[in-house]
């Protein structure tokens, strides 16, 4: 069965020409041209990969990755307008796979296609991680509190996540930065902290847990199992 691609693109001209390419290489596709009614598509299911342009009337393509990823781990790709580096920054930060930079050219475009395809595939679908009451999917990107849904931003849930793989074992802030944010990232470490205490703000507070625990001058830690 073929893939099935969905492109959400208001420019008429590009969608066609996207949609033509595509099918020529073996795919199914369909088209949205406005960011609500993108979102709806890729919410229903049934879609390999998204293609998704940032700059979109309605409901924009970063707010419609923000929602779609509250749901859904879908492959998202950005189309975006040239030199937009924080559409870049912020649509990595929210969770796309990849972006391309318009204009592109579509050997690139089915070049990133094939490899965010692949690495979807590639993933095998991993076990709920869970402390106490908390649940986090990793599959689906949720997080929940007792069955309540925790709203969490992208680097948020990965820190999250990577606490609860390494529960008892120490992780550094460098750590930490090398496995949430990438080896490249430029910026102070003491962006840990902060996101740790976004967690704190949004889980041990309102539910009144001790969930994370600061070792003096090493880093963090979940410890145990929460019961
Ligand atoms: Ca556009």
């Amino acid at each position: 069965m073929a893939v099935k691609i969905l492109i959400v693109e208001d420019e008429a001209g590009i969608a066609r020409f996207l949609e033509l390419e595509l099918e020529h290489e073996g795919y199914a596709v369909d088209k949205a041209a406005d960011g609500r009614t993108g979102l709806d598509m890729a919410l229903a299911g049934g879609y390999g990969l998204i293609l998704l342009d940032v700059m979109l009337p309605g409901l924009n393509g970063l707010e419609v990755l923000r929602r779609l990823r509250a749901e859904s781990a879908v492959p998202v790709i950005l189309l975006t307008a040239r030199d937009a580096v924080m559409d870049k920054v912020s649509g990595l930060d929210m969770g796309a796979n990849d972006y391309i930079t318009k204009p592109f050219s579509i050997e690139e475009l089915l070049a990133r296609i094939r490899a965010a395809l692949r690495a979807g595939t590639a993933e095998k679908r991993p076990e709920t991680l869970t402390w106490g009451a908390l649940a986090l999917d990793p599959a689906r990107h949720t997080v929940t509190y007792d069955g309540e849904s925790i709203r969490l931003t992208y680097k948020e849930f990965l820190l999250l996540q990577t606490l609860l793989e390494n529960r008892d074992i120490v992780q550094t802030r460098d750590a930490l930065l090398e496995k949430v944010w990438g080896y490249d990232f430029a910026g102070e470490t003491n962006v840990v902290d902060v996101y740790i205490r976004y967690l704190r703000q949004k889980i041990d507070d309102p539910y009144g847990v001790k969930l994370i625990h600061t070792v003096r001058g090493l880093g963090y830690v979940i410890q145990g199992d929460g019961t």
